[in-house]
């Protein structure tokens, strides 16, 4: 089985190449661009299972590129071909060459507060971006599985009274990336039901672990702890709306849940995925403080705060729960030590 994974070289999708690559059968493909950091991917880089396969993004021929491509997989090695979402002719090209049985769609602008300062880059990449890996699936006549990594943004203003989030909740998105996010859903939902595409889309509430961009919140407070341990940073930390309440799963167990949501999941079903546990981001940050032994005073910063925040994020995942069996199995503490861990061995 050929599974391809858009945006392998971001957080979920270097861990969900490290998943695909322990299954049985699975030949594992992914996507990367020019000037893509390779940062997530060290670990697979520097074990020799990273595989660049001929003519990446050289070859414009379609046949000639799939006889390249097929004469130079590597059955257990990632697989790594250029593409970009915003570039449909590569998107065709990838797809066409590849022929995936299944397809997991990453790769997008995925920080909320950068959608603010580029709201049609978000648009271009989340949403036209799709439209051209779904219309790439169209031409190259394929029938694969395609995961959609929609969100718990798409959720948005929440009342107290409508958590945690079902399904079934209303969309009141509010940032460009939430509202791109939509799109996304909405997308599958019609390619589902006007051409059949087997699209299954996962609300993907917060997840975190080693390698979390260092922009986002578990890990900015990470290092700037580890940073403060090895002396590098008086011992401050500067933080942002610490009420604010948010889902976690450890992206280990987000990244099994995507693949059983292919597995197990109904194609144009839509299932959230999160912990179910609620904690304020304040809670958070006296986990990741009771793992250090040096003493840190915490100091707000207006700049960490976002125009228009998402208060409260909390799944309600008894739909993916009875559709798949999946339970998250790291416990907190350990994904936010791991973080540590990673920043520690980094600063
Ligand atoms: P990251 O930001 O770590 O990774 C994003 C990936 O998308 C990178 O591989 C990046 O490639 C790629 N990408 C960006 N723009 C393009 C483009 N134009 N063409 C091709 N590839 C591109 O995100 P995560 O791994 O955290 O998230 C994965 C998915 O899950 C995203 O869709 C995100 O929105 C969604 N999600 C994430 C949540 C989370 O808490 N992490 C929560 C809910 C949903 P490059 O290296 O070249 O920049």
């Amino acid at each position: 089985m050929r599974v391809l994974i858009t945006g392998i070289t971001g957080m979920a999708g270097s861990h969900l190449a490290e998943y695909c690559l322990g299954l049985d059968g699975v030949e594992v493909f992914g996507t990367y661009r020019w000037r893509s950091r390779f940062d997530n991917l060290a670990d697979l880089q520097q074990a020799g299972r990273l595989n660049y396969v001929a003519g990446g993004g050289n070859i414009v021929d379609i046949p000639r590129l799939r006889a390249a491509v097929d004469a130079t997989t590597l059955p257990d090695k990632v697989n790594m071909l250029v593409a970009d979402l915003a570039d449909a002719s590569s998107m065709r090209r990838l797809v066409a060459a590849v022929r995936p049985d299944r397809i997991f769609h990453l790769a997008a602008l995925s920080f909320v507060p950068g959608s603010w300062n580029a709201p049609a880059e978000t648009f271009n990449v989340n949403v036209i971006g799709q439209v051209n890996l779904f219309e790439a699936i169209r031409e190259a006549e394929i029938d694969p599985l395609v995961h959609v990594a929609g969100s718990s943004e798409q959720y948005g203003l929440v009342y107290e009274h409508e958590v945690p989030m079902r399904e079934t909740n209303p969309f009141r998105p509010l940032s460009p990336y939430a509202v791109s996010k939509v799109a996304q859903e909405l997308l599958a939902y019609q390619y589902n039901r006007s051409h059949g595409l087997k699209a299954v889309v996962t609300r993907g509430f917060n997840h975190t672990g080693p390698r979390r961009g260092e922009i986002f919140v578990t890990s900015s407070f990470a290092k700037q702890i580890a940073e403060i341990e090895a002396g590098k940073r008086p011992p401050v930390i500067e933080v942002g709306d610490l009420t604010s309440r948010r889902d976690w799963t450890d992206v280990r167990d987000t990244v099994r849940g995507y693949w059983l949501a292919l597995e197990k999941g109904a194609p144009g079903e839509v299932y959230n995925v999160g912990s179910g546990i609620c904690r304020s981001i304040g809670e958070m940050l006296d986990v990741l403080l009771g793992l250090t032994s040096v003493r840190v005073d915490v100091r707000q910063e207006a700049s960490r705060m976002r125009p228009s925040d998402v208060k409260v994020l909390w799944a309600d995942v008894g739909k993916f729960r009875a559709a798949t069996g999946w339970e998250p199995e790291i416990p907190f503490e350990t994904t936010l030590r791991d973080l540590l861990d990673f920043w520690r061995a980094r600063v």
